[in-house]
């Protein structure tokens, strides 16, 4: 449950190469204002991907 007077938001980041698979996320809005990139495994292609905040 998210707190009141929270920053953090949920987010999408989705993997840049297959774009099917997606991870659920949190980030603080203050601190990440810009669109946020995570390299993470993807099970679909198998390898680390870079994964791209989306909404
Ligand atoms: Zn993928």
């Amino acid at each position: 449950m998210a707190k009141k007077g929270d920053a953090r938001v949920l987010i999408e980041m989705t993997c840049g190469d297959c774009k099917t698979h997606r991870y659920h996320s949190t980030k603080n809005k203050r601190n990440d204002t810009a669109r946020l990139e995570l390299t993470k495994f993807c099970p679909r292609c198998r390898q680390r991907r870079v994964y791209r905040e989306t909404r």
